[in-house]
């Protein structure tokens, strides 16, 4: 246990005490490493009735998909516990469903659900979230960037107290836009959802069965999972992984991502404080416009009274005005967004963890 707490860093916890994996960069002993699978202190941590399931959603990666099975394979073999692992074909248009069965064909492990057309990572992740039946979830990308020799060490954190442990790629193999504008993303989602994180967006996570079966994920979410976990009273940790460069293919997404990433942040940042209070939000901001406005309006047309000033020929008399409406504006959109938040309103969305 004590060693399992040096091992990944509580989002408390501000310097990183001592990693799992060094990152190559950082490892200076060239002794003999231990593969963490074959490390018996993770085979222990796991429980015997716990089933693993890994969640792979893919585009087109018909090059990486023999390998990824093969050392996924190979991981579980050593780690000697039930598994199954469900690709999601995103709607490919390469030969990864021909692969995919190819290798369901020698191993009834590995299944895939296929999309009739490319609906995005978040929804991949969505229905293999429901399909899937361990109550451990793994999430990993299927072009080979993510490393499967990481799964029993995330494992072992999760069972440490954990709901969801998020990968770390602190040394990582990505074009150097993609890099630096992420760190941003990842100061900007920290600050806005309250937990601090370096690396929202690994696809490589472990989950426990709860989280995955509660969070709902839609548009491009996935890049704030650990966000929304958190929000929702998971506990949520991370631990640095390795991470590779793409062997093979090109990136799926486009410049798009930083624009759609940034409204998504919005929305969730938004959806979690005002979902159930919408009058709040749009009511205050409401009374505080028209009531500048009143106040404008009210010292010009006392400025008349007192001065006789015309109104006509002042441009802050139709900022007051135009305040005033806006405002009202905003306070009836608040109204009409309690009318949908009330007639939607149930007690789905409150998660229970426990009853006795
Ligand atoms: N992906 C997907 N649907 C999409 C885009 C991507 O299933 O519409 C998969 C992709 O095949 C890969 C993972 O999501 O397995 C991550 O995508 P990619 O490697 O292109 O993202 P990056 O590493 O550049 O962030
Ligand atoms: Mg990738």
């Amino acid at each position: 246990m004590e060693n399992t707490k040096k091992r990944y860093y509580h989002h408390k916890r501000k310097k990183p005490v001592n990693s799992a994996v060094q990152p190559e960069s950082e490892s200076k002993t060239p002794e003999k490493k231990i593969v963490p699978s074959e490390n018996p202190s993770v085979r222990h941590s796991l429980n015997p009735n716990q089933r693993i399931s890994v969640v792979i959603p893919l585009y087109n990666e018909e090059e990486s998909l023999q390998e990824l099975s093969d050392s996924l394979k190979s991981t579980f073999e050593n780690l000697k516990c039930n598994y199954e692992v469900i690709f999601i074909d995103d709607g490919s248009t390469d030969k990864s469903f021909q692969k995919i069965k190819d290798i369901n064909r020698r191993n009834n492990n590995f299944h895939c659900i296929k999309f009739r057309r490319n609906y995005g990572k978040s929804a991949a992740l969505a229905k293999g979230f429901k399909a899937a039946k361990g109550n451990i979830i793994i999430t990993m990308d299927a072009d080979l960037q993510d490393d499967p020799s990481e799964i029993p060490e995330l494992i072992k954190v999760l069972n440490s107290g954990y709901d969801l442990v998020s990968g770390w790629k602190k040394v990582r193999y990505d074009p150097f836009i993609k890099k630096h504008t992420s760190k941003i993303f990842n100061y900007f989602t920290s600050k806005l959802s309250g937990i601090r994180l370096h690396d929202f967006n690994c696809g490589l996570k472990a989950y426990k069965r709860d989280v995955v079966k509660s969070i709902r994920i839609y548009g491009e979410m996935h890049r704030y999972i650990p966000a929304l976990a958190h929000l929702s009273g998971f506990k949520v940790t991370e631990k640095p992984v390795k991470h590779h460069a793409r062997k093979y293919g090109v990136t799926k997404f486009g410049a798009s991502r930083f624009v759609n990433g940034f409204l998504d942040l919005l929305t969730v940042s938004f959806t979690n404080k005002y979902m159930k209070r919408p009058l709040h939000f749009f009511g205050s901001m409401g009374i505080l416009i028209s009531a500048a406005g009143f106040l404008i309006s009210m010292y010009l047309v006392i400025l008349k009274i007192m001065e006789g000033k015309p109104l006509s020929d002042r441009p802050l008399f139709l900022v007051g005005i135009f305040m005033m409406v806006v405002g009202i504006q905003f306070l009836s959109l608040g109204l009409i967004a309690e009318m949908i938040t009330k007639s939607n309103n149930s007690d789905e969305d409150i998660l229970v963890e426990e009853t006795i």
